[in-house]
């Protein structure tokens, strides 16, 4: 690329806004470790000019007042004009956050366009307002009207895809958005936020300023904001819900995940292997469904370790544009500590490593990358096994038996996702029934955007996609139509 990504503006009011102070937001490519745009850095002054805007375009302002067949024809003009960048998205993604351009290529960018037109078929369906026979003898209206000003808070993962799962049903609905960007991902909403005004979304009705978690804070608690959306961390999603708590705003969560994978013995080793090195080490291992406990029984484990073994060496570990990359940096050098911290917590726990361990991947000196590792003879009391390390670290854990297994895989603070891998396909819908966790494979892991997604326990509050992901975006209304004779 040689033209400049840097930018002096903040999308606010449908116009771009020169930022209230000099401070910047320096975006590092995780590959080279040198710095590729600068941009703005939000301050409260910012948000505030944000909500402002996002106030008055709910309160004066059209969209709210539009029919949804008017916004489902604007989101659709967005959904025309983002398929047309797809690339241009993936790869300002993996510059700014190393993902590997195929992960790019399939879940940073088209994923989230997927997500648009699956939104639209959804809005085209879902009862805004329907009249039902009431209890009382006459008929009611119920209304699902636009909850109002909506707070939009992405991490740097899967920045578009969190995004998207937010504004997307926030502008169906008839709300007004504030996105606040993480700071190490602002590019990919620069142009998100060109491409929603080019569709002609009014004045105000998004709003975006990229900024870091003490602006992050300033924004939930604007009285200003009616409702939170977050995905993130755990630890940041308990302090937004308190305040939000205390607010009473409505508030969603998508928090983290420890995700097991459950590899029963007539599972074909080979699918199973194709199916790890995907749902456990995706985005270099840093995905909140990533699979990281993979439970095999004792009879079969050592096939297990070794076949996975063989598979998580055999990954091509490096520069995340090209396309052969299967495992890319880490976002930042504290992620890539962070990564570090575990692998020798997992060695002082006495957990096995069978691949990888500290140190740096052969021939990558420069840039914050780590070996992708995978850990045998792992208990699930270790903290490799209960927390979320956001990186290419996998544990492999015994289990007795399918009681054991499924015992196992709900023994954890979090409930996000899950597999189950076994040539029984109704033995495998009865594992996936047993586990307490918002989403799960048989045999496979895709999102299906028709569907709901979201955690059980410590991973969330509230789903995203599907109609449920819609009816987060709207409050009901009963409306009691005059009753002849009373
Ligand atoms: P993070 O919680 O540190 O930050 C996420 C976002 O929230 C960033 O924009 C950050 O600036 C902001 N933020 C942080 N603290 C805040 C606060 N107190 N108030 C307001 N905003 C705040 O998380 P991260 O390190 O950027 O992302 C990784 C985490 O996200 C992992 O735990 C991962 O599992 C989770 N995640 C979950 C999902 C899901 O759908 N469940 C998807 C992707 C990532």
């Amino acid at each position: 690329m040689t033209q400049t990504l840097d930018r002096d503006a903040f999308f606010i009011g449908g116009t771009w806004r020169a930022p209230a102070t000099a401070e910047t937001l320096q975006v590092v490519s995780p590959h080279t470790e040198e710095v590729v745009a600068t941009v703005p850095a939000g301050s409260p002054a910012d948000v505030d000019a944000a909500v402002a805007a996002a106030r008055q375009a709910f309160d004066t302002g059209p969209w709210p007042r539009m029919s949804p067949q008017e916004r489902i024809e604007v989101v659709q003009a967005f959904s025309g004009l983002y398929a047309a960048r797809l690339a241009e998205m993936a790869d300002l993604i993996s510059l700014e956050m190393g993902s590997p351009t195929s992960f790019s290529n399939l879940a940073q960018a088209p994923a989230p366009w997927m997500m648009v037109e699956a939104f639209l078929g959804i809005a085209r369906e879902f009862p805004w307002e329907e009249t039902r026979p009431g209890a009382l003898g006459a008929d009611v209206i119920v209304r699902r009207e636009p909850v109002g000003v909506v707070a939009a808070i992405p991490p740097w993962n899967v920045p578009q895809f969190t995004t998207m799962s937010k504004v997307v049903p926030a502008l169906l609905a008839g709300c007004t958005v504030v996105v606040k960007p993480a700071p190490e991902t602002p590019l990919d909403a620069y142009l998100m936020a060109e491409l929603l005004a080019e569709a002609g979304v009014p004045d105000g009705v998004v709003n975006f300023v990229a900024a870091g978690r003490e602006v992050g804070e300033h924004l939930v608690a604007h009285p200003g904001v009616d409702k939170v959306a977050f995905t993130g961390s755990t630890a940041a999603g308990r302090k937004i819900a308190s305040v939000c708590g205390e607010q009473l705003k409505r508030v969603s969560l998508e928090l983290g995940g420890k995700s097991a994978a459950i590899v029963l013995d007539d599972a074909d080793l080979g699918a199973t292997m194709e199916g790890l090195k995907f749902i456990g080490l995706m985005n270099s291992g840093q995905a909140c469904v990533a699979q990281t406990r993979i439970l095999a029984s004792r009879r079969n484990y050592a096939a297990v370790v070794d076949a996975l073994a063989e598979t998580v060496s055999s990954m091509a570990v490096g520069d995340p544009m090209d396309p052969a990359t299967e495992v890319g940096p880490m976002v930042a050098q504290r992620q890539q500590e962070r990564v570090e911290k575990y692998i020798a917590l997992g060695q002082e726990e006495g957990a096995r490593v069978v691949v990888g361990g500290n140190g740096r991947p052969d021939g990558l000196d420069r840039g914050w990358y780590v070996r992708p590792t995978v850990f045998a003879d792992v208990d699930n009391r270790m903290r490799i096994a209960r927390e979320e390390i956001f990186g290419p670290v996998l544990s492999v854990i015994p289990f007795d038996d399918v009681d054991d297994a499924v015992r196992i895989a709900n023994d954890s603070d979090y409930g996000l996702a899950g597999t189950v891998w076994t040539g029984d396909q109704e033995a495998g819908l009865d594992v996936a029934r047993r586990v307490r966790a918002g989403t799960y494979g048989v045999n496979t892991y895709t999102m299906d955007f028709a569907a709901p997604f979201g955690g059980h326990k410590a991973s969330g509050i509230g789903r995203e996609f599907g109609p449920e992901g819609l009816a987060h975006y709207t409050e009901l209304k009963s409306i009691y139509p005059t009753t002849p004779g009373m």
